[in-house]
Protein backbone atom coordinates (compact mmCIF):
# COMPACT_ATOMS: atom_id res chain seq x y z
CA UNK A 1 0.00 0.00 0.00
CA UNK A 2 0.96 3.37 -0.97
CA UNK A 3 1.23 6.38 1.48
CA UNK A 4 2.07 9.71 -0.36
CA UNK A 5 2.73 11.18 3.22
CA UNK A 6 -0.14 13.62 3.54
CA UNK A 7 -0.96 16.22 6.54
CA UNK A 8 -4.34 17.39 6.73
CA UNK A 9 -4.98 21.23 7.56
CA UNK A 10 -8.05 21.97 6.19
CA UNK A 11 -9.68 18.56 6.35
CA UNK A 12 -9.75 19.80 9.93
CA UNK A 13 -12.03 22.31 9.61
CA UNK A 14 -15.83 21.81 10.23
CA UNK A 15 -17.35 19.59 8.48
CA UNK A 16 -19.55 22.06 6.56
CA UNK A 17 -16.67 23.55 5.36
CA UNK A 18 -16.63 20.33 2.53
CA UNK A 19 -18.25 17.18 1.70
CA UNK A 20 -16.00 13.77 2.10
CA UNK A 21 -16.25 11.71 -0.70
CA UNK A 22 -13.86 9.75 -2.93
CA UNK A 23 -13.05 10.21 -6.49
CA UNK A 24 -14.99 8.54 -8.59
CA UNK A 25 -13.04 5.29 -10.65
CA UNK A 26 -12.34 5.32 -14.11
CA UNK A 27 -11.95 2.15 -16.68
CA UNK A 28 -8.63 2.64 -18.29
CA UNK A 29 -6.16 5.15 -16.26
CA UNK A 30 -2.98 5.59 -17.55
CA UNK A 31 0.04 8.26 -16.81
CA UNK A 32 0.19 10.81 -20.13
CA UNK A 33 2.43 13.30 -18.09
CA UNK A 34 4.57 13.43 -15.18
CA UNK A 35 6.53 17.03 -14.13
CA UNK A 36 9.10 15.04 -11.93
CA UNK A 37 11.11 18.15 -11.18
CA UNK A 38 7.79 19.51 -9.18
CA UNK A 39 7.47 16.01 -7.63
CA UNK A 40 10.68 16.32 -6.34
CA UNK A 41 9.96 19.34 -5.18
CA UNK A 42 7.35 17.87 -3.11
CA UNK A 43 9.05 15.15 -1.82
CA UNK A 44 7.79 12.43 -3.69
CA UNK A 45 10.54 11.02 -5.57
CA UNK A 46 11.01 7.23 -7.03
CA UNK A 47 9.30 5.63 -3.77
CA UNK A 48 6.09 6.39 -5.55
CA UNK A 49 5.86 3.97 -7.84
CA UNK A 50 5.73 3.11 -11.70
CA UNK A 51 3.82 4.37 -14.37
CA UNK A 52 0.99 1.95 -13.95
CA UNK A 53 0.97 2.93 -10.27
CA UNK A 54 1.33 6.41 -10.56
CA UNK A 55 -1.84 6.75 -13.34
CA UNK A 56 -3.87 4.69 -10.19
CA UNK A 57 -2.71 7.28 -7.49
CA UNK A 58 -3.29 10.31 -9.84
CA UNK A 59 -6.99 9.09 -11.52
CA UNK A 60 -8.12 8.31 -7.96
CA UNK A 61 -8.81 4.85 -8.69
CA UNK A 62 -6.65 3.86 -5.63
CA UNK A 63 -6.19 5.92 -2.64
CA UNK A 64 -2.79 6.67 -0.53
CA UNK A 65 -3.51 5.38 2.70
CA UNK A 66 -2.86 8.55 4.40
CA UNK A 67 -5.35 10.22 1.70
CA UNK A 68 -8.49 11.87 3.37
CA UNK A 69 -10.83 13.18 -0.05
CA UNK A 70 -13.01 16.00 0.00
CA UNK A 71 -14.91 18.52 -2.02
CA UNK A 72 -14.73 22.30 -0.60
CA UNK A 73 -17.56 24.08 -0.37
CA UNK A 74 -17.50 27.96 -1.51
CA UNK A 75 -19.08 30.51 -3.33
CA UNK A 76 -18.37 33.10 -6.00
CA UNK A 77 -19.25 36.23 -8.02
CA UNK A 78 -19.66 34.88 -11.65
CA UNK A 79 -19.40 37.87 -14.17
CA UNK A 80 -21.18 39.89 -11.34
CA UNK A 81 -23.26 37.87 -10.65
CA UNK A 82 -23.43 36.08 -6.77
CA UNK A 83 -24.12 32.58 -6.88
CA UNK A 84 -24.18 31.23 -3.20
CA UNK A 85 -23.10 27.47 -3.65
CA UNK A 86 -20.36 26.32 -5.88
CA UNK A 87 -17.52 24.51 -4.50
CA UNK A 88 -15.55 21.75 -5.91
CA UNK A 89 -17.95 20.44 -8.97
CA UNK A 90 -15.37 18.05 -10.55
CA UNK A 91 -12.32 18.42 -8.23
CA UNK A 92 -11.15 16.28 -4.86
CA UNK A 93 -8.63 17.57 -2.33
CA UNK A 94 -6.67 14.46 -1.00
CA UNK A 95 -4.28 16.14 1.09
CA UNK A 96 -1.21 18.73 1.67
CA UNK A 97 2.25 17.72 1.41
CA UNK A 98 5.20 19.82 3.10
CA UNK A 99 7.17 20.20 0.74
CA UNK A 100 10.90 20.54 0.73
CA UNK A 101 11.34 24.37 1.43
CA UNK A 102 8.71 23.62 4.64
CA UNK A 103 6.00 24.84 2.31
CA UNK A 104 2.12 23.35 2.58
CA UNK A 105 1.25 22.32 -0.88
CA UNK A 106 -2.46 20.89 -1.79
CA UNK A 107 -2.77 18.03 -3.97
CA UNK A 108 -6.33 18.10 -6.10
CA UNK A 109 -7.39 15.56 -8.53
CA UNK A 110 -9.64 18.21 -11.01
CA UNK A 111 -11.99 15.96 -13.38
CA UNK A 112 -12.01 12.86 -10.39
CA UNK A 113 -16.14 12.60 -11.16
CA UNK A 114 -19.21 14.32 -9.55
CA UNK A 115 -19.75 15.67 -5.79
CA UNK A 116 -22.59 17.31 -4.04
CA UNK A 117 -21.47 20.48 -5.67
CA UNK A 118 -21.42 19.08 -9.58
CA UNK A 119 -25.06 20.80 -10.28
CA UNK A 120 -25.98 19.94 -13.83
CA UNK A 121 -22.14 19.38 -14.60
CA UNK A 122 -20.52 15.79 -15.17
CA UNK A 123 -17.80 16.37 -12.62
CA UNK A 124 -14.99 15.68 -15.46
CA UNK A 125 -12.64 16.98 -17.73
CA UNK A 126 -11.35 16.09 -21.44
CA UNK A 127 -8.08 16.23 -22.06
CA UNK A 128 -7.46 19.63 -23.94
CA UNK A 129 -8.26 21.97 -21.18
CA UNK A 130 -6.29 19.42 -19.13
CA UNK A 131 -2.93 19.53 -21.18
CA UNK A 132 -4.24 23.66 -21.37
CA UNK A 133 -4.00 24.10 -17.77
CA UNK A 134 -0.64 21.58 -17.29
CA UNK A 135 1.22 24.24 -20.31
CA UNK A 136 -0.07 27.18 -19.28
CA UNK A 137 0.53 27.32 -15.20
CA UNK A 138 3.72 25.50 -16.15
CA UNK A 139 4.66 28.54 -18.81
CA UNK A 140 3.02 31.08 -15.80
CA UNK A 141 6.11 29.35 -13.30
CA UNK A 142 8.57 29.41 -15.42
CA UNK A 143 7.77 33.23 -15.86
CA UNK A 144 8.20 33.76 -12.23
CA UNK A 145 4.98 33.95 -11.93
CA UNK A 146 2.93 32.95 -8.68
CA UNK A 147 0.55 30.18 -9.68
CA UNK A 148 -0.85 26.77 -8.97
CA UNK A 149 0.89 24.53 -10.40
CA UNK A 150 0.29 20.76 -12.29
CA UNK A 151 1.89 17.36 -11.28
CA UNK A 152 0.45 14.97 -13.31
CA UNK A 153 -1.79 14.48 -16.41
CA UNK A 154 -3.86 10.78 -16.61
CA UNK A 155 -6.56 10.23 -19.26
CA UNK A 156 -9.09 8.05 -18.11
CA UNK A 157 -9.89 6.07 -21.08
CA UNK A 158 -13.92 7.25 -20.90
CA UNK A 159 -15.62 9.94 -23.51
CA UNK A 160 -16.55 13.15 -22.33
CA UNK A 161 -19.92 14.85 -24.12
CA UNK A 162 -19.10 18.36 -25.00
CA UNK A 163 -20.20 20.69 -27.51
CA UNK A 164 -17.36 19.57 -29.44
CA UNK A 165 -18.50 15.99 -29.32
CA UNK A 166 -17.16 13.10 -27.48
CA UNK A 167 -13.43 14.05 -26.26
CA UNK A 168 -10.96 11.39 -24.16
CA UNK A 169 -11.61 12.22 -20.26
CA UNK A 170 -8.68 13.57 -18.69
CA UNK A 171 -7.60 13.71 -14.88
CA UNK A 172 -5.07 16.69 -13.76
CA UNK A 173 -3.04 16.67 -10.47
CA UNK A 174 -3.05 20.36 -9.30
CA UNK A 175 -0.92 21.41 -6.71
CA UNK A 176 -1.58 24.55 -5.18
CA UNK A 177 0.02 26.27 -2.29
CA UNK A 178 -4.31 26.48 -1.15
CA UNK A 179 -7.23 26.30 -2.79
CA UNK A 180 -8.93 28.93 -0.60
CA UNK A 181 -10.63 31.64 -3.11
CA UNK A 182 -12.34 34.99 -2.77
CA UNK A 183 -15.61 32.83 -3.05
CA UNK A 184 -14.75 30.56 -0.11
CA UNK A 185 -15.15 33.55 2.58
CA UNK A 186 -18.13 34.63 0.55
CA UNK A 187 -20.08 31.35 1.51
CA UNK A 188 -19.73 31.91 5.11
CA UNK A 189 -20.30 35.47 4.72
CA UNK A 190 -23.49 34.66 2.85
CA UNK A 191 -25.46 32.52 5.80
CA UNK A 192 -23.89 35.05 8.16
CA UNK A 193 -22.11 32.64 9.73
CA UNK A 194 -19.50 34.12 11.56
CA UNK A 195 -17.92 31.39 13.54
CA UNK A 196 -16.98 29.69 10.02
CA UNK A 197 -15.60 32.92 8.69
CA UNK A 198 -13.56 33.60 11.90
CA UNK A 199 -12.29 29.68 11.48
CA UNK A 200 -11.05 30.16 8.01
CA UNK A 201 -9.66 33.66 8.86
CA UNK A 202 -7.95 31.81 11.33
CA UNK A 203 -6.68 28.91 8.85
CA UNK A 204 -5.68 31.59 6.45
CA UNK A 205 -3.78 33.60 8.82
CA UNK A 206 -1.90 30.71 10.12
CA UNK A 207 -1.41 29.28 6.64
CA UNK A 208 -0.88 31.92 4.33
CA UNK A 209 0.32 35.28 6.59
CA UNK A 210 1.43 33.70 10.26
CA UNK A 211 3.11 37.18 10.41
CA UNK A 212 -0.28 38.87 10.96
CA UNK A 213 -1.22 36.81 13.81
CA UNK A 214 0.47 38.70 16.04
CA UNK A 215 -1.34 42.30 14.83
CA UNK A 216 -3.23 44.73 16.30
CA UNK A 217 -5.79 43.99 14.13
CA UNK A 218 -5.73 40.50 12.03
CA UNK A 219 -8.42 40.80 10.01
CA UNK A 220 -8.05 43.97 8.48
CA UNK A 221 -4.04 43.00 8.36
CA UNK A 222 -5.23 40.16 6.24
CA UNK A 223 -7.64 42.07 3.75
CA UNK A 224 -4.49 44.15 3.52
CA UNK A 225 -1.67 41.66 2.84
CA UNK A 226 -4.02 39.90 0.44
CA UNK A 227 -5.33 43.19 -1.60
CA UNK A 228 -1.61 44.08 -1.82
CA UNK A 229 -0.79 40.25 -2.85
CA UNK A 230 -3.03 40.56 -5.92
CA UNK A 231 -1.84 43.98 -6.78
CA UNK A 232 1.31 42.31 -7.54
CA UNK A 233 0.08 39.36 -9.46
CA UNK A 234 -1.92 41.68 -11.93
CA UNK A 235 1.00 43.99 -12.38
CA UNK A 236 2.50 40.75 -13.20
CA UNK A 237 -0.22 39.66 -15.54
CA UNK A 238 0.11 42.95 -17.29
CA UNK A 239 3.68 42.64 -17.45
CA UNK A 240 3.62 39.59 -19.83
CA UNK A 241 0.53 40.44 -21.93
CA UNK A 242 -1.59 37.35 -19.97
CA UNK A 243 -5.46 37.32 -19.65
CA UNK A 244 -6.66 35.47 -17.02
CA UNK A 245 -10.22 34.84 -18.98
CA UNK A 246 -12.80 34.15 -16.04
CA UNK A 247 -11.45 36.73 -13.16
CA UNK A 248 -14.82 35.79 -11.20
CA UNK A 249 -14.41 35.72 -7.55
CA UNK A 250 -14.18 32.20 -7.39
CA UNK A 251 -11.30 31.77 -9.03
CA UNK A 252 -9.03 34.16 -7.54
CA UNK A 253 -7.27 32.68 -4.77
CA UNK A 254 -6.44 34.89 -1.44
CA UNK A 255 -2.72 32.79 -1.51
CA UNK A 256 -2.07 35.29 -4.37
CA UNK A 257 -1.39 32.60 -6.83
CA UNK A 258 -2.81 32.33 -10.26
CA UNK A 259 -5.93 29.51 -10.30
CA UNK A 260 -7.84 28.34 -12.67
CA UNK A 261 -6.50 28.27 -16.11
CA UNK A 262 -9.53 28.11 -18.16
CA UNK A 263 -9.72 30.62 -21.71
CA UNK A 264 -6.70 32.37 -20.43
CA UNK A 265 -4.78 33.82 -22.99
CA UNK A 266 -1.49 36.05 -23.64
CA UNK A 267 -1.83 38.89 -26.14
CA UNK A 268 -0.04 39.18 -29.40
CA UNK A 269 -0.59 42.46 -30.66
CA UNK A 270 -0.91 45.58 -27.65
CA UNK A 271 -4.49 46.42 -27.61
CA UNK A 272 -5.94 46.94 -23.46
CA UNK A 273 -9.07 45.86 -24.53
CA UNK A 274 -8.16 42.48 -25.95
CA UNK A 275 -10.61 39.75 -24.96
CA UNK A 276 -10.38 35.85 -26.28
CA UNK A 277 -12.78 33.95 -23.89
CA UNK A 278 -15.55 33.01 -26.01
CA UNK A 279 -17.73 33.19 -22.80
CA UNK A 280 -16.73 37.19 -21.93
CA UNK A 281 -18.57 38.85 -24.62
CA UNK A 282 -19.06 42.23 -22.84
CA UNK A 283 -15.19 41.91 -21.85
CA UNK A 284 -15.11 42.54 -18.45
CA UNK A 285 -12.10 40.63 -18.24
CA UNK A 286 -10.40 42.06 -20.78
CA UNK A 287 -6.36 42.75 -20.67
CA UNK A 288 -6.63 46.27 -19.62
CA UNK A 289 -9.53 45.90 -17.12
CA UNK A 290 -7.94 43.38 -14.87
CA UNK A 291 -6.89 45.60 -12.03
CA UNK A 292 -10.23 47.01 -11.82
CA UNK A 293 -11.91 43.53 -11.92
CA UNK A 294 -9.34 42.68 -9.13
CA UNK A 295 -10.17 45.62 -6.73
CA UNK A 296 -14.09 44.55 -7.64
CA UNK A 297 -13.64 41.21 -6.33
CA UNK A 298 -11.10 42.43 -3.42
CA UNK A 299 -14.43 44.98 -2.67
CA UNK A 300 -16.22 41.73 -1.98
CA UNK A 301 -13.48 39.82 0.12
CA UNK A 302 -13.74 43.27 2.38
CA UNK A 303 -17.29 42.81 2.59
CA UNK A 304 -17.43 39.11 3.66
CA UNK A 305 -14.69 40.39 6.47
CA UNK A 306 -16.55 43.70 7.94
CA UNK A 307 -18.32 41.86 10.71
CA UNK A 308 -14.63 40.56 12.00
CA UNK A 309 -13.06 43.86 11.34
CA UNK A 310 -14.83 46.35 14.14
CA UNK A 311 -17.88 45.67 16.18
CA UNK A 312 -19.11 48.64 15.08
CA UNK A 313 -20.32 48.56 11.59
CA UNK A 314 -19.53 51.67 10.27
CA UNK A 315 -16.32 51.98 11.24
CA UNK A 316 -16.34 48.57 9.62
CA UNK A 317 -16.98 50.03 6.59
CA UNK A 318 -14.72 52.62 6.38
CA UNK A 319 -11.17 50.51 7.52
CA UNK A 320 -12.91 48.29 4.24
CA UNK A 321 -13.36 50.85 1.78
CA UNK A 322 -9.86 52.33 2.68
CA UNK A 323 -8.22 48.96 2.01
CA UNK A 324 -9.92 48.55 -1.27
CA UNK A 325 -9.36 52.16 -2.23
CA UNK A 326 -5.75 52.00 -1.55
CA UNK A 327 -5.98 48.98 -4.06
CA UNK A 328 -4.70 51.28 -6.99
CA UNK A 329 -2.28 52.97 -5.39
CA UNK A 330 -0.50 49.42 -4.84
CA UNK A 331 -1.28 48.22 -8.27
CA UNK A 332 0.04 51.25 -9.80
CA UNK A 333 3.40 50.94 -7.76
CA UNK A 334 3.86 47.39 -9.00
CA UNK A 335 3.05 47.94 -12.28
CA UNK A 336 5.31 50.91 -12.40
CA UNK A 337 8.45 49.10 -11.10
CA UNK A 338 7.77 45.90 -13.35
CA UNK A 339 7.18 47.98 -16.37
CA UNK A 340 10.33 50.44 -15.66
CA UNK A 341 12.35 47.09 -15.14
CA UNK A 342 11.29 46.32 -18.69
CA UNK A 343 12.40 49.64 -19.70
CA UNK A 344 15.84 48.64 -18.43
CA UNK A 345 15.30 51.25 -16.09
CA UNK A 346 17.14 50.79 -12.54
CA UNK A 347 14.35 53.03 -10.40
CA UNK A 348 11.76 54.86 -10.91
CA UNK A 349 11.44 58.35 -11.51
CA UNK A 350 8.59 61.12 -11.88
CA UNK A 351 7.71 60.92 -15.68
CA UNK A 352 8.81 57.07 -16.41
CA UNK A 353 4.86 56.39 -16.25
CA UNK A 354 4.61 59.18 -19.21
CA UNK A 355 7.21 57.34 -21.16
CA UNK A 356 5.51 53.93 -20.34
CA UNK A 357 2.61 55.12 -21.30
CA UNK A 358 3.90 56.61 -24.83
CA UNK A 359 5.13 53.35 -25.83
CA UNK A 360 2.40 51.52 -25.32
CA UNK A 361 0.04 54.04 -27.18
CA UNK A 362 2.31 53.91 -30.07
CA UNK A 363 2.12 49.81 -30.17
CA UNK A 364 -1.51 49.93 -29.92
CA UNK A 365 -1.52 52.33 -32.40
CA UNK A 366 1.36 50.47 -34.78
CA UNK A 367 -0.34 47.07 -33.80
CA UNK A 368 3.02 46.30 -32.23
CA UNK A 369 3.84 42.67 -30.93
CA UNK A 370 3.91 42.99 -27.09
CA UNK A 371 6.23 40.43 -26.25
CA UNK A 372 8.66 41.15 -29.25
CA UNK A 373 8.38 44.57 -28.92
CA UNK A 374 9.85 44.60 -25.24
CA UNK A 375 12.27 41.73 -26.24
CA UNK A 376 13.70 44.05 -29.09
CA UNK A 377 14.01 46.45 -26.99
CA UNK A 378 17.42 44.89 -25.10
CA UNK A 379 19.21 44.86 -28.58
CA UNK A 380 18.81 48.12 -28.75
CA UNK A 381 20.33 49.09 -25.18
CA UNK A 382 23.85 47.43 -27.20
CA UNK A 383 23.34 48.36 -30.75
CA UNK A 384 22.02 51.63 -31.76
CA UNK A 385 21.31 50.26 -35.76
CA UNK A 386 18.45 47.41 -33.99
CA UNK A 387 15.87 50.39 -33.67
CA UNK A 388 15.55 50.22 -37.35
CA UNK A 389 14.26 46.22 -36.85
CA UNK A 390 12.25 46.55 -33.70
CA UNK A 391 10.70 49.66 -35.61
CA UNK A 392 9.53 47.39 -38.42
CA UNK A 393 6.68 45.98 -35.80
CA UNK A 394 4.62 48.79 -36.11
CA UNK A 395 2.67 50.07 -38.65
CA UNK A 396 3.85 53.45 -38.65
CA UNK A 397 7.56 53.25 -37.61
CA UNK A 398 8.49 57.72 -37.04
CA UNK A 399 6.55 57.86 -33.55
CA UNK A 400 8.64 54.50 -32.49
CA UNK A 401 11.99 55.76 -33.36
CA UNK A 402 10.90 59.53 -31.86
CA UNK A 403 9.92 58.02 -28.57
CA UNK A 404 13.41 55.27 -28.83
CA UNK A 405 15.30 58.96 -28.66
CA UNK A 406 13.02 59.98 -25.31
CA UNK A 407 14.13 56.09 -23.79
CA UNK A 408 17.95 56.82 -24.19
CA UNK A 409 17.96 60.40 -22.72
CA UNK A 410 15.93 58.55 -19.48
CA UNK A 411 18.39 55.72 -19.45
CA UNK A 412 20.91 58.01 -19.43
CA UNK A 413 20.54 59.55 -16.50
CA UNK A 414 20.96 56.39 -14.84
CA UNK A 415 24.64 56.05 -16.01
CA UNK A 416 24.68 52.36 -16.56
CA UNK A 417 26.73 50.53 -18.83
CA UNK A 418 24.69 49.08 -21.95
CA UNK A 419 25.70 45.81 -21.43
CA UNK A 420 23.81 45.96 -17.83
CA UNK A 421 21.13 47.33 -19.31
CA UNK A 422 20.80 44.75 -21.94
CA UNK A 423 20.97 41.66 -19.51
CA UNK A 424 18.96 43.29 -16.85
CA UNK A 425 16.12 44.05 -20.11
CA UNK A 426 16.89 40.24 -21.11
CA UNK A 427 15.78 38.59 -17.62
CA UNK A 428 12.25 40.65 -17.36
CA UNK A 429 11.02 40.40 -21.04
CA UNK A 430 10.68 36.96 -22.30
CA UNK A 431 11.45 36.47 -25.28
CA UNK A 432 8.88 33.36 -25.61
CA UNK A 433 5.19 33.03 -24.21
CA UNK A 434 2.60 30.75 -24.71
CA UNK A 435 1.40 32.23 -27.87
CA UNK A 436 -2.78 31.05 -28.61
CA UNK A 437 -2.21 29.48 -32.18
CA UNK A 438 0.91 27.48 -30.66
CA UNK A 439 -1.16 25.99 -27.62
CA UNK A 440 -4.05 25.42 -29.87
CA UNK A 441 -1.54 23.94 -32.45
CA UNK A 442 0.06 21.58 -30.07
CA UNK A 443 -3.35 20.73 -27.87
CA UNK A 444 -5.02 19.44 -31.41
CA UNK A 445 -2.19 17.34 -32.56
CA UNK A 446 -2.12 15.38 -28.90
CA UNK A 447 -6.03 15.49 -28.76
CA UNK A 448 -6.98 14.79 -32.52
CA UNK A 449 -4.09 12.62 -33.77
CA UNK A 450 -2.46 11.11 -30.35
CA UNK A 451 1.00 12.80 -30.76
CA UNK A 452 2.30 14.65 -28.12
CA UNK A 453 5.47 15.71 -29.55
CA UNK A 454 4.61 19.40 -30.45
CA UNK A 455 3.24 19.53 -26.91
CA UNK A 456 6.33 18.42 -25.42
CA UNK A 457 8.13 20.17 -27.72
CA UNK A 458 6.61 23.97 -26.35
CA UNK A 459 6.21 23.06 -22.92
CA UNK A 460 10.14 22.56 -23.04
CA UNK A 461 11.29 25.67 -24.52
CA UNK A 462 8.57 27.24 -22.52
CA UNK A 463 10.18 26.50 -19.21
CA UNK A 464 13.26 28.79 -20.49
CA UNK A 465 11.60 31.85 -21.75
CA UNK A 466 14.12 34.56 -21.09
CA UNK A 467 16.82 32.60 -23.12
CA UNK A 468 16.80 32.71 -27.33
CA UNK A 469 16.73 29.64 -28.75
CA UNK A 470 17.38 30.31 -32.46
CA UNK A 471 15.83 26.84 -33.51
CA UNK A 472 12.69 27.76 -32.02
CA UNK A 473 12.15 30.77 -33.23
CA UNK A 474 8.84 29.68 -35.28
CA UNK A 475 7.34 29.33 -31.64
CA UNK A 476 8.28 32.99 -30.44
CA UNK A 477 7.18 34.56 -33.52
CA UNK A 478 3.79 36.02 -34.47
CA UNK A 479 0.96 33.98 -35.86
CA UNK A 480 0.24 34.28 -39.37
CA UNK A 481 -2.79 35.86 -40.94
CA UNK A 482 -4.37 32.60 -41.11
CA UNK A 483 -3.08 31.08 -37.99
CA UNK A 484 -4.66 33.66 -35.79
CA UNK A 485 -6.77 33.08 -32.67
CA UNK A 486 -9.70 34.85 -32.60
CA UNK A 487 -11.34 32.79 -29.35
CA UNK A 488 -10.59 30.51 -26.64
CA UNK A 489 -13.09 28.18 -25.08
CA UNK A 490 -14.15 27.88 -21.45
CA UNK A 491 -12.95 24.53 -21.56
CA UNK A 492 -14.75 22.41 -19.13
P1 LIG B 1 -15.03 27.32 -13.43
O1 LIG B 1 -15.79 28.13 -14.41
O2 LIG B 1 -14.20 26.24 -14.04
O3 LIG B 1 -14.28 28.13 -12.46
O4 LIG B 1 -16.13 26.50 -12.60
C1 LIG B 1 -17.19 27.11 -11.95
C2 LIG B 1 -17.96 26.07 -11.14
O5 LIG B 1 -18.49 25.07 -12.00
C3 LIG B 1 -17.12 25.35 -10.10
O6 LIG B 1 -17.95 25.13 -8.99
C4 LIG B 1 -16.80 24.05 -10.80
O7 LIG B 1 -16.53 23.02 -9.89
C5 LIG B 1 -18.06 23.79 -11.59
N1 LIG B 1 -17.81 22.96 -12.78
C6 LIG B 1 -17.15 23.29 -13.90
N2 LIG B 1 -17.12 22.27 -14.78
C7 LIG B 1 -17.80 21.24 -14.21
C8 LIG B 1 -18.13 19.91 -14.60
N3 LIG B 1 -17.77 19.42 -15.78
N4 LIG B 1 -18.82 19.16 -13.73
C9 LIG B 1 -19.20 19.64 -12.55
N5 LIG B 1 -18.94 20.87 -12.11
C10 LIG B 1 -18.24 21.68 -12.92
MG1 LIG C 1 -13.21 27.85 -10.90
Amino acid sequence: MVNLGFDHSYEQMPERFFSRLAPTSVSDPRLLLWNDPLARELGLGDAVGDETELALLFSGNRLSMDAKPIAMVYAGHQFGQFVPCLGDGRAILLGELIDQNGRRRDLQLKGSGRTPYSRRGDGRAWLGPVLREYLISEAMHALGIPTTRALAVVTTGEPVFREEGAMPGAILTRVASSHIRIGTFEYFARTQDLDGLRRLADHVLMRHYPDLLEADEPYLALLQAITANQARLIAQWLGVGFIHGVMNTDNMAISGETIDYGPCAFMDEYHPSTVFSFIDQGGRYAFGNQPRIAAWNLARLAEALLPMMDDDPRRSLVKGQEVIAGFQQLFEDAWLSRMTAKLGLASVREGDAGLIGELLNIMEVGRADYTLTFRGLADLATDANAAVLVARRFTKPAPFLAWVERWRTRLMVEGRSGAEVYQGMRRVNPALIPRNHRVEEALVAAVQEGDLAPFLRLHRRLADPFSDHPESTALANLPAMHERIEHTFCGT
